[in-house]
Formats: C-alpha cells, structure tokens, sequence
C-alpha cells in the first residue's frame, strides 16, 4: 500500500470528506490552522467509520473539532480567515492562541542534560535508567493526534523543539552513564525515518562499550497510524531485519506502541504487522493517554487490552490527558480516570494487568492515582510515583486532598493540612532537584 498523507492544503481530495457537513470543514479551516493536522489514507480508508460522526473515535483522533478550541479562540480566527486580513495579522492570532495553549508542558526542556558546558538538544534525560532520544529525522508522525503533547514541535514552535543532528555527543555520553539501561527512541514518531538512517542511529549501540545498555525502546504510533510500515513500504524487511540483528545481539528490542482505540487493532494490516514484529524475537508494550469522547469507558480499555494480549502485546501505561492543546476537549476528573481504570483493570485476567495507572507526566515524575480513600471522615486521593526525578520517590505512597473537579496534578492539595506533598519538602528532595536541573548527573 502506498501512503497518502492529507492535510490542511489537500484534505478536500478525502473521498469522504465531500459527503460532510460544511461545519466539519469550517473546523478543519480553523482549528487545523492552531493545532497541526494530518491524516492518512490508511486511516480514512480502514479505520475512520464515516457512518458515525461525529463520535466516531478515530475521526476525533485525527481531524480537527469545533469543540477543541474556546468558542472566542474559534471565532476569532474565524473572522480573520473571513476577513481576508493580512497573513500577518493572522498569523499573530494564532501564535498568540498557541502560547495560550501551554506549549511546554512538565517543563520538557528542564530534561536537557548538559556536558561539556554543551546542552544535547536532542536528549532528555529524566529517570536514572532511561534516556529519550529524538532523533532529528524522527519529528513527524503518520498522522497527528489531535490531543498530542508534542504538537509544538509540528507547529514550527522551534525554541520547543528537541532534535540532534549529531548524534557523537549522544553516545559520549551514553558512555560515562552506566546507570542507564534503557534508551528510548521517540518523536514525533522515529519510525518515519527510513529503516537505514534508523539503522545508524541504533547500530553503535549494539557494541561492547555499550554493554550497560540493555534495551532499545522505539516509541511509535505506526502501528495504529501506518502498519504499512511494516509490511508493505520499501525498506519494511530491512526494519525488521534489524529487529531480530538486535535480539540476536542479546539486547531488547521493545516497541513502545501507542494505541488509544480498540478500532487501531482491527485491521488484518495491524495485526498482521504485529505478527511479523513479534516474529524477530521483538517485544510490544502498549500505552494511551485516557481521553474523553475517544476511550473514556472501562469496556474500551478492557477490550483494548484483550486484544493486545491476545495479538501477544504486553498493556504497560494508561496516562491521564496532559494539561496542554485540546486539553479542554479531552480532559476527564482524576476521580473519574481512576473508576474508569479500575472498572477495566478489575475485568481483565492477570495476563492484561500489566498496565499501570491511571499516571500523570508530572515536572516530578510519573504519579499514579491509587484510588481514593476515606481517613477520619474525610475524602483523599492516594498516590505514588511510578518514575521519580528522585528514585527515591518512587513507590511511597501519599495523600491529596479530594477534589472532585481536579484534572490534573497542579490542581490538588496535600491532605492533613500539610503545606506541601513529601517530595516538595525537604531539603534532600531540593538539592536533588537542582542537580538534576543543572546537569542531570545521575553518578
Ligand atoms: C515515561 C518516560 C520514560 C520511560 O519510563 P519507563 O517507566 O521506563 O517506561 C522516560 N523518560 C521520560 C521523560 C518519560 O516521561
Ligand atoms: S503519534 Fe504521538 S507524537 Fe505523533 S501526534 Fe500522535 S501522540 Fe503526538
């Protein structure tokens, strides 16, 4: 199959797209102008059903809503595309608009670690064990999700961008960090790159010196967004060639894949694309962010991970929306991600509960909703950190006050009256903080 991508310039040449309302397209004119818009022929073709909008999931994934702006964000671009104003003029609007968005959410850019009194723009560096790596080929997906965290980076919001077009300096200092076991390709998506220029990215890794390095994570939505990749494109047995020369070389090989509808696994092309992956020795782990009007009931998720596991994937996160974009549109009460997790989770077999959350991509950390608990008559949220910026964080529980109405982590307090939550107190917790701010020098 050959990819098609569609976007805010050629979006009219989607067969469906002629049978849809004009309020759709008036959508896709405005808010695709604020937030970064593409979809592809596999998705359009195989995986939108057109009989079910607008609640259709994958449509919601992908193509830009009224609802994903403030009504006065979305009517004021509207009159300026009416008025035929300046582009200039435009053009502030919507930058204006995007800042008002929260471009950086967990202050990303906190995570660049420094060596050499040089910052490695094209790594982030957070969790002892594990580094990110955005390769600089890897800044764009097969489609974009309507609700993603990195949509700056598609935006041409350069000073929040994150890319490396020389990769010496990240293995120099892969080489003096022999706590990190995991490296974690990530994006965009980097398995838009071509299966060679992946191959030279991953390739060094695979020697002695990098002995420490036990796993080689590829964070992607290709299988949801473009199984072809693996199956069909020109380079896909190279790729997967590869795979299995990693396995081979006694190191893992994961998928990190990003499914957020059981609809993305339904195709013969995806499963079929997961077959062949699990065939060179690879492994699947699965996450999605919990999404109002896409995933936002415990018998979605149940069945998603049914699925995965049958089709031999492994459930690894759920995440709670990020505080950043479309968030309004999407954002669930923390109260109702935790009923939703646990409904699903509790009607599943230990096979599929290998999944954690629901989890908050926090400045500090990963924190996980434990539940929610009743202590002397009063109502608290009981937490913990899945990753901490301090290992030591990790796995202690603690407590916040019950807010029904809470979205999102900033929004809580700490229980009991206490001033601020353990890992924000004392002074270890600072000093680490600021070490791992300035150069990020897990020993
Ligand atoms: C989630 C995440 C990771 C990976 O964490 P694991 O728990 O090892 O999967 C690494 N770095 C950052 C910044 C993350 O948000
Ligand atoms: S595939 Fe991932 S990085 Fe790309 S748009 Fe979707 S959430 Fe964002």
């Amino acid at each position: 199959m050959k990819y098609k991508a569609y976007n805010l310039h050629n979006y009219e040449t989607v067969p469906q797209i002629s049978q849809l309302n004009p309020e759709y397209k008036e959508a896709i004119e405005v808010v695709g102008r604020v937030l970064p818009f593409k979809t592809n022929n596999y998705v359009v073709n195989e995986l939108i059903n057109w009989n079910n909008l607008p609640a259709d999931p994958v449509f919601t994934l992908n193509f830009p809503r009224k609802e994903m702006l403030l009504k006065k964000q979305y009517n004021d671009v509207l009159r300026l595309i009416k008025s035929g104003c300046p582009d200039e003029l435009l053009k502030n609007k919507i930058g204006q608009i995007r800042m008002d968005l929260n471009p950086n959410t967990a202050g990303q850019k906190h995570n660049v670690p420094v060596m050499e009194q040089q910052k490695l723009q094209g790594i982030q560096h957070k969790y002892r064990e594990t580094v990110l790596f955005f390769p600089a080929h890897g800044q764009t997906c097969h489609a974009y999700c309507t609700f993603c965290f990195r949509w700056p980076q598609f935006s041409g919001m350069n000073n929040f961008k994150f890319s490396m077009h020389e990769a010496g300096l990240f293995y120099k200092y892969l080489k003096t960090k022999l706590k990190v076991t995991d490296v974690l390709f990530t994006g965009g998506d980097p398995l838009v790159m071509s299966a060679s220029a992946l191959i030279a990215y991953i390739e060094p890794l695979l020697g002695k010196e990098f002995a420490h390095i036990r796993t080689i994570r590829l964070g992607t939505k290709s299988l949801a967004y473009w199984p072809y990749r693996f199956l069909t494109d020109n380079d896909s047995d190279e790729l997967l060639a590869f795979f299995e020369k990693v396995v081979k070389s006694g190191k893992n090989l994961t998928i990190q894949a990003h499914f957020n509808h059981p609809a993305e696994l339904s195709t013969e092309a995806v499963k079929h694309a997961i077959a062949r992956i699990r065939n060179t020795g690879s492994q699947i782990r699965t996450q999605s962010p919990l999404l109002g009007k896409i995933n936002d009931h415990p018998a979605i998720w149940a069945e998603m991970w049914r699925k995965q596991v049958d089709l031999g994937c492994i459930p690894y996160y759920m995440f709670v929306a990020r505080d950043t974009g479309a968030k309004s549109f999407f954002e669930l009460p923390l109260e109702k991600c935790w009923q939703i997790y646990r409904k699903a989770y509790s009607s599943v077999s230990g096979t599929c509960r290998t999944v954690r959350g629901p989890s908050m991509s926090t400045y500090a950390g990963k924190i996980q909703i434990l539940g929610i608990t009743e202590i002397n008559n009063e109502k608290h949220f009981v937490l913990r950190f899945l990753q901490g910026r301090n290992p030591d964080w990790v796995d202690i529980p603690f407590f916040a006050k019950y807010d029904p109405e809470a979205t999102w982590f900033n929004q809580l307090k700490p229980s009991f009256g206490h001033e601020k939550f353990f890992f924000e107190n004392d002074s270890h917790t600072h000093k680490h903080l600021n070490k791992y701010d300035i150069n990020f020098d897990f020993e």
